[in-house]
This record gives C-alpha cells, structure tokens and sequence, in this order.
C-alpha cells in the first residue's frame, strides 16, 4: 500500500501496482483525506453528521460511495468559502471559471494544494507522455473562451518538460498561418509538439486542408488535447475522426494524439494511455452516480453523473458531484497500467445535480452547527 508521498514521488510505480494494492492505496489516501476534512471543516463535518458517516470507518473501497459529495454548483456561489478547510488567508491561488455559463466558479488553493497539484501533473505528464525536450506551440483560447484558466495552468505546465515553446493566444481570427510558422522554423531543429484545445487544433488542420499544405510533424511528435469544444460543438468530430485528421494532416501518429479530461474545480486530471483510455490517477477515486438518485452508485461501466474523490486538495474537501456524464471501469488497461479509466461523455446541463445533506443556507443559519 502506497502513502500520497509515494504516489507523487513515483507516479509510474503508483500506476504499476496490482489491483488490490491500488484499491489498498486509493482507500488509505481518501480515508487520510476526508479525516482531515471532516475535523478542520464544520460545514464539511455537518454533512458528515447528517448521514451518519465517520471517515474512520472507511475500510474498503466499497465504502468511498458513502464519502458526502459537494456538488461543483456551490462553487459559483458568493458565500462558497464556507466550503474552505483552511482559511482565507491561506488561499494562494483562486483559479476562476470565465466560460459562457453565466457565472463563474471559483476554486481556491492553498500552497500545500497547489505543490501536491503541481507535482502530481509533471508525473502524470511524465508518465503518460515520455517528454523530455522538443518544442511545444500552445494553442490557447483566450479567456472568454477558455471557460477556465485552470485549463491553461494545467497545460503550460507541460512547459517544464520543453526546450522551447510559442504561446498563440487564439480568438476568432485565428492566425493559423502564425502557428504554420513556428512549426517550420522547428524543424530539423526539435520535435515538435502541439497543445491546446480540440477545436483550436481542429481550425488549424482545416486550414492546412484549404489552403492544401503538406506538413509532417516529428516521429514522435505529440498532439494533447484538454478542455473540449467549449461553444464550437456544431463544428465537433468524434475523437477517432480527429486522430485521423491529424495523422492526415500533419503526419502524427494516432497513438500520439492524446485527450485529457479535467475541471478547474478538482486536482485529478485524467490522461490517455497510448490506447485512448483515459486514466484516473491513483490518488482519485471516480464514482459513477444514478443522476435520478445520486447517493447511489452506479455499476463499472454503467453511464451516470460523474462523482471526483481527489485527495490532494486541503483546502477543500476534493469531494465533488460534477455536472458531467460518462462511465467509468476498473482494472488492468492494455497499456499494463491498473486502477480506473473514465469515459466522460459529455458536460451536463449545469444545472447542479444534488445538494448537500445540510445546505449552506441551512448551515450558517445554524448557531449549534456552526459551533459544532
Ligand atoms: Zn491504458
């Protein structure tokens, strides 16, 4: 069984553990997690007390169901610092959701959140990509579009691994011809590498379509992909027809066009294998839940609102009911890694699934809760 210290200090050796010692490990890190969260957090205590669950008493992976969910709809709200463990002053980034749903929400990280997230995603980039040099173009939305900056954190992050790198901060007018530039001015030079949104890369290969450039990235040049289609889902193709486009179009091989699917909300940040099976890290949980029913969780493979468990956040409880839809599977995946691999289907209507045993309004209106 692994601590959270051995899992980041070894992402590969986290990935590689048989199936037992995962559930093992996965268990020990939520349980240490949510102990923590349960007695530095009265409104996370609160829900705790509502159904009647002692985090000590989690024994086994079958017990993580009954962890109480924050639904990510709380983020939005003014008074979402109640949902904080560690106090205001403590909180080293808020990382804000500008997107096109309105109002935005607001995730707060302290320095120990923050360190943890850091070094769980250069091993997991590691890990799954082998980087080790190269030169990355960065195709990033701007912020309207972005929906969330946490998105361009996670993916500049990837900046570690590179010799070389070129921002494009893209809009409506897309300068697919700036972005053409760099990538020949890399080459013989390094291999080249492109980040950024699926239909930020997507305006680029109809570009180089219409205009009818012939470009062949790297042997081992990799495209990576996070965030969706944001408002250009009109212009979306299924995942294996933009694999296709890209090895058409710019010569990668669909092994090395890879997705990833996270939220600004949570620290787990799921990476596909060479196989296109998104992987869950070993230091979260996923739990499918019936959206008609959402304390109750759905059988592997069935498909449901996606529950996060993530135990590197102290923050805040990483506990989070998200809005999105997908499935998800338990076991060992043809790339020899073990755990959980996610299908996320598609984000859910934002309309805030769930609530709380014991509501904020409630909470704070509550003299004996808040002196619990
Ligand atoms: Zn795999």
């Amino acid at each position: 069984m692994l601590s959270l210290a051995q899992m980041l200090g070894n992402v590969s050796m986290a990935n590689a553990q048989s199936l037992d010692d995962w559930a093992k490990s996965v268990t020990g890190v939520l349980r240490d997690a949510a102990i923590y969260h349960q007695a530095g957090n009265g409104f996370y205590r609160a829900q705790c007390d509502a159904l009647g669950f002692d985090p000590a008493a989690i024994n086994d992976i079958n017990d993580l169901k009954d962890l109480p969910l924050l639904p990510v709809g709380m983020f939005k709200r003014p008074d979402a610092q109640v949902l904080l463990t560690c106090s205001l002053a403590d909180v080293e980034t808020e990382t804000r959701s500008s997107g096109t749903r309105g109002v935005p929400s607001v995730a707060r990280r302290n320095s120990e959140t923050v360190t943890r997230a850091l070094v769980g995603l250069i091993g997991t980039y590691r890990e799954f990509f082998n980087l080790s040099g190269g030169a990355g173009l960065f195709l990033n939305p701007t912020d309207a579009e972005a929906s969330e900056m946490g998105l361009l954190k996670d993916l500049n992050i990837l900046n570690s691994v590179f010799d070389h790198h070129a921002y494009l901060v893209a809009d409506q007018a897309f300068d697919a011809r700036e972005a053409l530039e760099h990538l020949r001015r890399w080459k013989g030079h390094m291999t080249r590498h492109i980040i950024g949104p699926p239909f930020l890369i997507y305006r680029l290969l109809r570009f180089l379509e219409q205009e009818k450039i012939n470009i062949r990235l790297d042997p081992y040049s990799m495209i990576i992909t996070l965030g969706g289609w944001k408002r250009h889902n009109a212009e979306a193709i299924p995942a294996e027809g933009f694999r296709e486009r890209c090895r058409d179009l710019l010569g990668v091989r669909p092994g090395n066009v890879r997705d990833m699917y996270g939220m600004i909300e949570s620290n787990m940040l799921a990476v596909e294998c060479q196989l296109h099976r998104k992987h869950v890290p070993p230091w979260s949980y996923i739990s499918i839940r019936d959206p008609g029913q959402i304390g109750t969780e759905l059988p592997p493979g069935a498909t449901g609102a996606i529950a996060v468990l993530d135990a590197l956040s102290t923050s805040y409880p990483g506990f989070l009911l998200t809005d999105d839809v997908g499935e998800v599977e338990t076991g060992t995946c043809g790339c020899g890694r073990t755990g959980q691999v996610i299908n996320f289907r598609r984000r859910g209507p934002g309309s805030g699934l769930g609530n709380c045993p014991v509501s904020i309004e409630r909470y704070l209106g509550s003299p004996a809760l808040v002196q619990a």
